[in-house]
């Protein structure tokens, strides 16, 4: 049946409607497949790849659009902005489509093309097919062109390829120039790290060479140290002669004044030198035992006339809670202590200095340490809690009431060569280099150091430091004390911090304290003690008061019969004979200098307390009450041979003269040679020698001493005297087998003191390494049993503690005799020395000291000696204390 002509438009209809339908479902399809390919195509970048890797990507994603032949990607150059083949498929068509690109952009066609920001159809150079164009742009710049050979001529591809290019494309651009900011800041970073390593290279450089001139300065001060000292030597040392021989007054002044000036002038070298030490980190610290009472004593002491000469009450306190017993550098210390108590004089006309320590360690002391400091309760708690426990937080403070500082210079104080102003340093003259020396040395303690002041009125400088306990040592003193405990001192003073110093030093041995601030009042209160039938036993009286003065009131005391009983002591800064002898006159029964130290006021009192005990008459008790140095009291010094060798006349001749005023014999040759002849004919106790010599010098000539005494086992104390004080010279000195060293210039004092030392250590060593010492008892069961007060028990258990201890000890002390470690041996050795002090073992006890003497001066050979005696003498102790608790099990 035939269909009507409508019914066949209608068939048409719905035929181009299925048709269009179908197009439509195929671009949906197309689209959904290139969303897809994107996803794929964005998956499969790696940014770091080349530009043309990432083209090449590409390919089956663009041939899923179109069947191109060949497909190219040309590139724009960025040095010369033409287009260039950056990708091609395949490669081997490159050739071809440059050719059809050159036609192109003969015509025109390609610049046009550049402009349509679509995909254009063109025919080829020779109409053998047709090229899609399409440019490659980004929101800010063309990048490029994509060129498609298509096959056939035909110039028909659906609008909706077209656009599905258009969005392919501008992906792929985006991709590019994501990968070439990429490496463009990856090249950057490169060049950054370049730069980065050439400028440190670059430091590195500059502080080599840095570092080349501060060794060259640090060997140029060595030097001129050592240029400077020498004629140093010459001059103090031929002053010190010469004021030894009769001289008129004038010349005695001018003598004098060339002492000072040498002096003076050395403090300054020893500044600097100290300061450049410390520049270059050369600066090592001491860790020795101490006694931190007579150190800071001493510094006191040594600067108590320059505090008298000014009229100046110096006095120094020193808390009973702080121990004495520490290890550490008592020398750089006292250094520090002496910088401080020397301004505070000089800065002061008229009141008091005192110098004051307390132990942070007990929390009392916190809160006027942070008063005096300006510091917070929480920073002295850092500083506490940072401080170990083997040792104790200890607070220095000297206070003056001098001219003080102002709040804007008090920051620049501890800066090197800085001082409070220009007025103030031509007063007072100065380096402005002992504040910042001192800050580094209490840094180098690990420890702070600081100022607070209120200007006209006075300073207060301080500085905490951790100072290691001394374990071993025990309280030798304290037991002697029991003989002051509970008695009545009244003290008599018209200044108020010495009254309370006194007060406090007199609470901290046991005994109670009233004070009374002139004469008339002390008269009242001794009477009315006595009639309440509580009377003193002692009394402190300051010589110079107001009113009634101190001999004055022991006059008044002595005629009272009611008071008679009392002994009395004066204080005074005056040093003369005929003070003592008025004291002596009215009734005083001793005499202590200002400031007072601790150690002379406690054994001072106790003789006095002996004395009435054993109601011995009263007389003046010597003011010096120190225990005498051991070894220059057994020591007598004529007949001790002495060999010299020194080059320099002017120092041969100091030198010479310093010691045969001390009494030794001299002879004096000028090198090393000589003296090795000198050895040859004669034995000497001990060779002073001079480093630096012509023929053979002194390092030379000691190794060669040392040499040939391995085949006769003697050996000679060698000391070395050098004008280099830099660090490193005594170790120098000691490694080439010296055994001790003095630096030039050298003082009589010292030179005494290290020779005698040395010579007696000497002689001890060799007696005992010689086979006929015998051993004597090396325990005395008595006193050890008197230590622990009869308890017989209690003996055995630390005899068992000690069995344990000593081996340890003497395992560490052949460890360190092996590892040539000094520093580590007399550590050990000391503590030996306290724990075989607990048996009242003499010989155990001498020994050890014996060799921790030995290692404090570095002789290695000499502690091999006096270890294996030390053996023997401990093995014998051993025995006995073994046999003591043998004999206790089987009793
Ligand atoms: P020097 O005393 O050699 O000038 P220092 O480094 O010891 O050098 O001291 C630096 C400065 O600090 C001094 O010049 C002085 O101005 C000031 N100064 C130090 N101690 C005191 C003090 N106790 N009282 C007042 N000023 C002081």
């Amino acid at each position: 049946m035939a269909e009507s002509p409508e019914q066949l438009s209608r068939v048409e209809v719905l035929e181009q409607r299925v048709v269009y339908l179908e197009e439509v479902n195929r671009w949906i399809l197309d689209s959904l497949d290139m969303v897809v390919s994107l996803g794929d195509f964005q998956g499969s970048i790696n940014y770091d790849q080349e530009i043309s890797k990432i083209l090449s990507i590409t390919w089956p994603h663009l041939r899923r659009l179109m069947s191109y032949q060949t497909m190219a990607f040309l590139m724009v150059d960025s040095t010369d902005h033409d287009f260039l083949v950056t990708a091609c498929e395949p490669a081997s068509d490159e050739a071809k489509i440059r050719k059809e690109i050159d036609a192109l952009v003969e015509e025109g066609t390609f610049s046009w093309a550049l402009n349509q920001n679509r995909a254009v159809l063109v025919p080829s150079r020779l109409h053998e097919y047709s090229l899609v164009l399409h440019v490659l742009a980004t929101r800010s710049s063309i990048i490029g062109m994509f060129v498609g050979v298509l096959s056939g001529q035909e110039l028909e591809v659906t609008e909706a390829s077209k656009s599905l290019l258009s969005i392919f494309l501008l992906n792929t651009s985006y991709a590019v120039e994501s990968s070439q900011l990429y490496r463009r800041i990856n090249d950057h970073n490169r060049n950054l790290e370049e730069t980065i390593q050439r400028r440190t290279q670059e430091l590195q450089n500059a502080r080599r060479q840095a570092e080349a001139a501060n060794i060259a300065k640090s060997q140029f001060l060595a030097n001129m140290s050592h240029e400077i000292r020498t004629p140093m030597n010459g001059v103090i040392g031929m002053t010190d002669l010469l004021l030894d021989t009769p001289l008129s007054e004038r010349q005695r002044q001018c003598a004098e004044t060339i002492r000072s000036s040498g002096q003076a002038l050395l403090t300054i070298i020893n500044d600097i030198l100290d300061f450049s030490k410390m520049e270059v980190g050369k600066m090592q610290l001491d860790c020795v035992s101490f006694s931190l009472r007579r150190t800071i004593e001493d510094v006191v002491e040594l600067l108590s006339d320059k505090a008298e000469n000014k009229g100046l009450e110096l006095a120094c306190l020193i808390h009973p809670e702080v121990s004495d017993a520490f290890r550490g550098d008592p020398i750089r210390l006292r250094q520090v202590l002496t910088n401080l108590v020397a301004n505070a004089i000089k800065f002061t006309e008229k009141g008091e200095v005192v110098v004051e320590v307390r132990d942070l360690s007990q929390p009392g002391n916190r809160e006027q340490s942070s008063r005096l400091a300006g510091l917070s309760m929480a920073q002295i708690e850092v500083l506490v809690q940072s401080c170990p426990s083997s040792s104790s937080l200890l607070w220095f403070s000297v206070r003056d009431t001098g001219i003080g500082i102002s709040p804007l210079k008090q920051q620049l104080i501890f800066d090197a060569f800085s001082q409070g102003d220009g007025s103030t340093t031509r007063k007072y003259g100065g380096t402005g280099l002992g504040l910042a020396i001192s800050k580094q040395l209490v840094e180098l303690f690990g420890g702070r150091i600081g100022v607070s002041s209120d200007p006209g009125r006075g300073s207060t400088f301080w500085f905490v430091l951790p100072v290691e306990k001394d374990v071993s040592e025990t309280a030798a003193t304290r037991g002697s004390e029991a003989n002051l405990q509970g008695l009545r001192v009244l003290i008599v003073d018209d200044n108020a911090t010495n009254r309370s110093i006194l007060s406090q030093q007199i609470e901290g041995l046991g005994m109670r304290s009233d004070s009374a601030e002139e004469g008339e009042r002390a008269l009242k209160m001794l009477q009315s003690a006595v009639r309440k039938a509580e009377p003193y036993d002692l009394m402190l009286v300051d010589f110079q008061m107001p009113g009634i003065d101190g001999l004055e009131l022991g006059r008044a005391v002595k005629s009272d019969p009611s008071l008679s009983a009392i002994r009395m002591v004066l204080l005074t800064s005056f040093r003369e004979k005929r003070h003592e002898e008025q004291a002596l006159r009215c009734g005083f029964a001793a005499y202590l200098a200002k400031p007072i130290k601790q150690s002379a006021l406690l054994s001072c009192l106790i003789q006095l307390v002996t004395k009435v005990n054993s109601s011995s008459p009263s007389s003046v008790v010597p003011r010096s009450l120190e225990p005498k140095n051991e070894l220059s009291s057994v020591m007598s010094r004529s007949g001790v041979s002495v060999l010299l060798a020194e080059d320099n006349l002017v120092n041969q001749r100091v030198t010479l003269g310093l010691l045969t005023k001390l009494g030794y014999q001299v002879d004096v040759v000028n090198n090393g040679l000589e003296a090795l002849d000198a050895l040859s004919s004669k034995s000497y106790a001990t060779i002073l020698m001079d480093c630096q010599m012509p023929e053979m010098d002194g390092f030379e000539t000691t190794q060669s001493i040392r040499e040939s005494e391995k085949k006769t086992g003697e050996h000679v104390p060698i000391i070395a005297l050098t004008a280099n004080a830099m660090q490193g010279d005594r170790e120098r000195c000691l490694n080439a087998g010296m055994d001790g060293y003095i630096a030039k210039p050298i003082r009589a004092a010292d030179l005494g003191a290290v020779i005698d030392k040395l010579i007696l250590e000497n002689e001890r060593t060799m007696n005992m390494s010689s086979p006929e010492y015998s051993l004597p008892d090396v325990f005395d069961l008595q006193a050890a049993l008197e230590r622990v007060e009869g308890d017989r028990e209690l003996l055995i258990e630390l005899a068992g503690l000690f069995v344990e201890d000593s081996a340890q000890l003497m395992t560490e002390i052949q460890q360190s005799i092996d590892a040539c470690d000094p520093k580590s041996l007399e550590r050990a050795a000391h503590k030996l020395k306290g724990s075989v002090g607990n048996f009242c073992s003499q010989k155990g006890y001498e020994t050890a000291l014996q060799l921790e003497a030995v290692a404090r001066n570095g002789d290695l050979k000499a502690a091999e000696v006096a270890y294996n005696h030390l053996e023997l003498v401990i093995g014998k102790l051993k025995d006995e204390l073994n046999q003591l608790a043998y004999g206790k099990e089987s009793a």
